[in-house]
């Protein structure tokens, strides 16, 4: 008798980097003869890989814990991740059996195996912060013939930033080693995939750690070298480590996107210090004005967070003036969340909330018009798009990005999946531009 393959379930909460791992440990548990399913079906085991920058993160994280304890009470729920790392009761009061560590996510596959087996794990201390010692890596995808994926190469950061708790959940600063970043994207390509996009939780500290700053040159030059692979995206750099030489190497680039995101946080040099944030607005705009300078048309995005304590309707409006004044041309807005254990939590003048969801409105709106402007430079134009492997539910029309992040939607054809097209721009909106294939 033959008997049936255990399911497993998974769900992501939060940000690239646990998407990429989530891919991961999809492969893993490919790997060990588990059949994938989606997250809403009967599974045997589910998996969350846990968010906890902000309080939906973890609310979120709750809730899925809920939902596969409903899907299937049957069914073995495990939990990891940052929230995960943080706050472990939490979860197993939602209905997780087991909770992994940051510090063990790299073992994940082979700690739930024991868990089954009825073997009794060493608990973490969620006071201790984790390090990262190895990398997830996607060995045999299990979807084949992807478009774009995510390649991890840095996890940990060491800039405590007053309002983040990720240094605590994730550890220090470290950097994948490059040999394996090259051999883990030759793979993906050889599955299918035409662009990937380098994340970590500060990926441009790259080497920083081992006192060799000029290591993500390096590291993207050799993966420029790697054959099929067509795009390569940077997820997110700060403002200190986007150097001279950084610029210059994505200017002369033929595969690097021109697509950049730079966290601002706050455009004022008092929030800026209280959030030890270590530049200044000065430093911020001259190099956003660098990058615009040598690499035009370039996306030029940046996170901004509103109402942090103590901010003042003139540092408020110090923040809205640079973003108005600077080339950006998306931003990702985020009211303050106040995270216990970290630093901000003991300073004085926390807003209310009608404050911070006010401020960020007008960001946002703000955000949408940078958007539209930048998108609308494109009409008339052609655009060089990387095509989806899933048409646009709404229109039913094709959609792919191009290597500056928008996406366009055109009548094409199911044989261009996967394949880049030139779309001549029609019309534009401030979340993506319409075309026809030229
Ligand atoms: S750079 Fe600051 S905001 Fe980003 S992960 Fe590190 S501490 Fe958090």
């Amino acid at each position: 008798m033959t008997t049936r393959p255990l399911r497993v379930a998974l769900q992501n909460v939060g940000c690239k980097l646990n998407f990429y791992e989530l891919e991961a440990f999809k492969a893993g548990f490919a790997r060990q003869g588990y059949q994938v399913v989606p997250f809403e079906a009967k599974a045997d085991l589910y998996v969350v890989n846990t968010c906890t920058v902000t309080g939906s993160g973890d609310a979120d994280s709750r809730k899925a814990v809920r939902r596969a304890r409903r899907a299937n009470p049957d069914a073995t729920v495990v939990a990891t991740g940052c929230y995960a790392q943080r706050q472990p009761e939490e979860l197993r009061q939602a209905g997780a059996h087991l909770v992994v560590g940051n510090g063990d996510k790299a073992r994940l596959v082979e700690q739930v195996e024991a868990h089954l087996q009825g073997a009794q794990l060493r608990e973490f201390d969620p006071l201790e912060r984790p390090r990262t010692t190895h990398f997830l890596s996607i060995e045999g995808l299990v979807e084949q013939g992807r478009t774009r994926g995510s390649l991890q190469i840095q996890d940990g950061c060491d800039e405590h930033c007053t309002y983040c708790i990720i240094p605590q959940v994730r550890g220090p600063s470290a950097s994948r080693p490059a040999g394996e970043v090259v051999a883990q994207a030759r793979s993906m390509v050889a599955a299918g995939y035409r662009e990937l996009a380098l994340t970590g939780v500060h990926t441009g500290s790259y080497g920083c750690e081992q006192d060799q700053p000029d290591s993500l040159v390096r590291l993207l030059a050799d993966l420029e070298e790697v054959e099929g692979l067509e795009r390569l995206r940077l997820n997110s750099i700060e403002p200190g480590y986007l150097s001279d030489e950084l610029i210059a190497h994505a200017a002369a680039s033929q595969k690097l996107c021109r697509h950049f995101h730079v966290p601002l946080q706050s455009g004022d040099d008092l929030i800026l210090r209280r959030m030890n944030r270590r530049y200044t607005r000065a430093d911020y705009a001259g190099r956003i004005e660098e990058l615009a300078r040598l690499i035009p048309d370039s996306a030029i995005g940046a996170d901004v967070m509103v109402g942090f304590p103590g901010e003042e309707e003139e540092h408020f409006a110090n923040t809205r003036a640079l973003i108005e004044d600077l080339p950006l041309t998306y931003l990702h807005v985020f009211p303050y969340s106040l995270r216990s254990g970290t630093p901000a939590q003991k300073l004085g003048a926390h807003l209310d909330e009608g404050t911070k969801n006010n401020r960020a409105h007008q960001l946002i709106a703000l955000g949408r018009r940078k958007r539209l402007d930048f998108n609308r430079r494109f009409v008339d134009r052609q655009l060089e798009v990387l095509v989806e492997e899933r048409p646009d539910p709404a229109s039913g029309l094709s959609a792919g990005l191009s290597d500056n992040y928008i996406k366009a939607l055109f009548p094409g054809r199911a044989d261009q999946v996967n394949h880049f097209v030139r779309v001549r721009v029609t019309q534009a909106r401030d979340s993506l531009v319409y075309g026809e294939l030229d």
